[in-house]
């Protein structure tokens, strides 16, 4: 397929979501829609390098298709990086960028006919965030969405709130936080202590009951490397085929 040709847009909003973490709003010049599938991504060339695939980096709309001119993405301070200190310390509201998309496969199907596991770390949410909200404002006809979310701190909990009103007003959608450097008091059926990994397992096998295989189920994995491929044997390991599983691998 021919590469999207690059547009400007300009930040209209930045808003500071963690210590580490903002979320960037984007708007084209052109009044049209932006169109695009929850779940796929733009990539952003920064000015940061002579050589031009050393400028780009990717980053999951974290907004969901409203059709407006605007989106969103939600992004992480890394302090070794070239392009994040850039992102935070020289871009303003105000400022153009120059960014091609929407690109990407990671979408779900037509038929949402199988349960669905959502498992992510950090801004891995993004993704997520997009496509619950565009499944809740289309009414689209659903199994039950396990949304599996993992950061350290309470602190670090990415639109916590929000996804947590949604799901509370939509039976089938559950919302799951997991903190791996928090104590979690008591027993919480949505909080967790830990890593995602036992809560998408305890899922499956709860459902899973004395049947002896698991339930249909499609899973989408979405972070940085090591969460992404513990979570893939994990899940195989749970009876599940590879074709069930899609990622969206940060790096
Ligand atoms: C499809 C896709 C979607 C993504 N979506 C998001 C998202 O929604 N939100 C988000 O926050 N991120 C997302 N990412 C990750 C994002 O693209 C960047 O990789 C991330 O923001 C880091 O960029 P950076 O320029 O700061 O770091 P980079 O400059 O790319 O550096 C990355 C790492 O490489 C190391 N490194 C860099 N240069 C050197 C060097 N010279 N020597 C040794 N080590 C070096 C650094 O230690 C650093 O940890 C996504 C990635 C992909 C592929």
């Amino acid at each position: 397929m021919a590469l999207l040709p690059w547009r400007k847009a300009k930040i209209v909003q930045i808003t500071q979501l963690t210590h580490n973490t903002r979320s960037y709003i984007f708007q084209f010049p052109e009044p049209g829609p932006f169109d695009f599938k929850p779940g796929q991504f733009v990539t952003i060339d920064l000015p940061i390098d002579e050589k031009p695939n050393k400028r780009w980096r990717s980053y999951s709309i974290a907004s969901w298709p409203n059709g407006s001119n605007r989106f969103e993405l939600c992004i992480v301070l890394n302090h070794e990086g070239k392009g994040t200190p850039y992102l935070f310390d020289e871009v303003q509201e105000g400022s153009e960028l120059t960014l091609r998309g929407p690109v990407g496969v990671f979408t779900l199907p037509e038929n949402l006919e199988k349960d669905i596991y959502l498992i992510c770390t950090g801004t891995g949410i993004a993704p997520f965030r997009s496509m619950v909200q565009h499944i809740v404002n289309h009414s689209i006809p659903h199994k039950n969405i396990y949304l599996v979310f993992g950061c350290r701190k309470f602190n670090d909990a990415l639109y916590a709130e929000e996804l947590k009103a949604l799901a509370a007003q939509h039976p089938g959608i559950e919302f799951h936080s997991v903190f791996s450097r928090e104590e979690v008091e008591g027993r919480q059926e949505f909080i967790h202590q830990g890593y995602v990994h036992q809560v998408y397992e305890s899922i499956v096998q709860s459902k899973k009951g004395n049947y002896p295989q698991p339930l249909p189920a499609t899973f989408y994995l979405c972070g940085w490397k090591q969460m992404v491929d513990e979570a893939k044997q994990r899940i195989m390991a749970l009876g599940y085929d590879r074709k069930s599983i899609h990622q969206e691998l940060y790096g």
